[in-house]
């Protein structure tokens, strides 16, 4: 069978597209592996009637709502390769089964690149976040850690002080301050250690102390850590995709990329704010395009 589109990933993103273009009565056929970014969390925010919900249960709710189009076929999947025959594309799943499609989306997401840190993965997604837009205010006035050790620590720390005035910032062993950005620091007491980190020390997931290399502990309650946002997949890089300066899948501003016939939403096009309604709004704007795109070819 030749599908109308073949979806990879089911977050947000890859979720809402297949709503959009079921909706639009295409065939649609959509994989997910099943290992979104947010999974280590336990409550999402910011989404407009579904703020504090788990994660799981978002998933459900969506799963829930696509399955009233009989149109739509989901799979629990990943997939595994990804060619493109003629005008339309062969995908391989893990599994060795072949699907074809007139229209590939990407929405496979992104993975968060951790420091090498003792005990990090115990707190990520409890009491350490990434993002202060998605959790600063589960975190606001507490004494917090901020961890980056590249050059955006100055630039993160001064978004999560809107949320907490209680901040040490953590550069584990490098230096990206200018005198002037210290001394705006300083002002705001806000306290640098750049010594490296140890450890992180706590119970069932929320921090207490940050273990210094040198002995030196510190008392914390949470923080916000600046991960390593990577490609989830490879598919895009393998097909031909451009990717942009921040290591994203480069797309048109309806969601294009430079392969004809390759569709790219969602966290891994780090063209816009990384969270669920904005990866939610670009699978919306990519499947509308793909609509449109078929109706051309059709009419
Ligand atoms: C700790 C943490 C907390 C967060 N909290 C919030 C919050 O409170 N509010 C908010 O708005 N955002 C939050 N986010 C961000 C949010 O998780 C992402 O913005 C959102 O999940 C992006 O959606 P997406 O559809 O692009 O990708 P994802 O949700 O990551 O989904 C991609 C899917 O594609 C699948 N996939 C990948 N490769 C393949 C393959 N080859 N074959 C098949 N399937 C594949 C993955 O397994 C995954 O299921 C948080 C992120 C983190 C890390």
């Amino acid at each position: 069978m030749l599908y109308d589109c073949i979806i990879i990933g089911g977050g947000p993103a890859g979720l809402n597209a297949a709503l959009v273009l079921g909706r639009a009565r295409k065939k649609v056929i959509l994989f997910d592996e099943g290992k979104p970014r947010n999974a280590v969390t336990n409550e999402s925010h910011g989404f407009i009637t579904r703020d504090g919900i788990k994660p799981s249960e978002f998933k459900q709710l969506a799963v829930q709502d696509l399955k009233k189009y009989p149109n739509i076929s989901i799979h629990k999947e990943r997939v595994k390769d990804m060619k493109k025959e003629g005008l339309s594309f062969q995908i391989q799943t893990d599994n060795g089964q072949s699907f074809y499609a007139r229209k590939v989306i990407l929405s496979t997401g992104l993975r968060d690149g951790m420091p090498n840190i003792e005990g990090i993965h115990h707190f990520y997604g409890k009491s350490v976040f990434t993002c202060p837009f998605c959790d600063g205010w589960e975190l606001r006035d507490r004494p917090l850690v901020v961890i980056s050790e590249d050059e955006r620590i100055f630039h993160y720390t001064k978004m999560i002080f809107n949320w907490s005035k209680d901040l040490v910032v953590c550069t584990n062993g490098k230096n990206h301050f200018t005198d002037e950005q210290r001394q705006l620091l300083a002002k705001n007491e806000i306290k640098v250690i750049e010594d490296g980190i140890k450890s992180l020390q706590g119970e069932n997931g929320q921090l207490q102390r940050v273990i210094f290399q040198n002995g030196q502990e510190i008392e914390r309650e949470g923080g916000f850590v600046a991960t390593r946002l990577e490609q989830a997949s490879t598919l895009g890089q393998t097909i031909g995709c451009e990717i942009n300066e921040m290591g994203g899948i480069q797309t048109d501003k309806v969601g294009r990329t430079n392969i004809e016939g390759v569709y790219a939403c969602g966290d891994l096009s780090l063209q816009a704010p990384p969270q669920l309604i904005t990866a939610a709004a670009q699978g919306s704007i990519a499947a509308s395009t793909i609509v449109g795109d078929l109706v051309n070819e059709d009419f």
